[in-house]
C-alpha cells in the first residue's frame, strides 16, 4: 500500500508536534500553506493555535473557499483545539468570529477553567481500547451545542471533547503533545477507510 499523504495546515500554531506524531505512524507529511497543496493530500490536520489568526490567514492566502469545498467533497480532516473552533458551526462566546461552518456543533472559546488555562486529563475514547488516553487542554474550546448528526467519541466534565461527523474529526485538546499516538492513528484509519 502507498504511504498516506497527510497535510498539516502550517499557517500558524502548533503544527510541529502533529508532524512528529504522523511521521511516527509512517505517514508522508506535507505542509499546507497554499490551496493547490490540498489537491495532493489524502487527509488534513488543522492544528491548535489562535483561531482568529488562522481564519484571517486562510482568507488572506485564498485558501478558505478551496479548503471548505475539499472537506465538503470528503477530504478527511482532523481539527485540534483552534482547529476544532475552525471546523465548528459557530462560536457562542464570539458570535461575530467566522468559522468554516462545517460541523454541526458550536463552541465557546477558552472555556475550561478561567483560573487555570491549561491542564492534563486522561480520557476514555470510543474506538481506542486499552489504557486511558492522555490529553493536554490549553485554553480549550468547550462544545456548547451539538446536533444528533455528530458522534461523541469522548467526554470530559460532562461536555464532548472529541467528536466525529462524516469525514471530520475534532478534539478540544492536543493529542500531539503527548507520546501517545493512538488518536492520530484513529484519524489515519479514517483516512484509509
Ligand atoms: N484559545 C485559542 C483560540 O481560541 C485556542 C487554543 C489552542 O488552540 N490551544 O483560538
Amino acid at each position: 500500500m502507498n504511504k498516506l499523504k497527510i497535510g498539516v495546515l502550517t499557517l500558524q500554531g502548533g503544527f510541529d508536534k502533529h508532524i512528529e506524531s504522523l511521521v511516527k505512524l509512517g505517514a508522508d507529511v506535507v505542509k499546507v500553506r497554499e490551496a493547490v497543496t490540498l489537491e495532493s493530500i489524502d487527509g488534513l490536520i488543522i492544528p491548535g493555535g489562535e483561531s482568529t489568526t488562522i481564519i484571517r490567514l486562510l482568507k488572506n492566502f485564498n485558501i478558505y473557499d478551496s479548503l471548505r469545498q475539499k472537506i465538503i467533497e470528503g477530504l478527511p480532516v482532523f481539527g485540534t483545539c483552534a482547529g476544532m473552533i475552525l471546523l465548528s458551526g459557530g462560536i457562542t462566546s464570539h458570535e461575530d468570529q467566522e468559522t468554516l461552518k462545517l460541523m454541526n456543533y458550536k463552541v465557546s472559546r477558552n472555556d475550561y477553567g478561567r483560573q487555570i488555562d491549561s491542564f492534563d486529563a486522561e480520557l476514555s475514547i470510543k474506538g481506542l481500547d486499552g489504557s486511558p488516553v492522555p490529553a493536554v487542554f490549553i485554553r480549550a474550546p468547550r462544545i456548547t451545542e451539538i446536533s444528533e448528526t455528530v458522534e461523541i467519541l469522548s467526554e470530559f466534565e460532562g461536555s464532548p471533547v472529541m467528536v466525529r461527523e462524516k469525514n471530520m474529526l475534532a478534539a478540544s485538546f492536543h493529542p500531539e503533545l503527548t507520546d501517545d499516538i493512538r488518536v492520530h492513528s484513529l484519524f489515519l484509519s479514517m483516512v484509509s477507510s
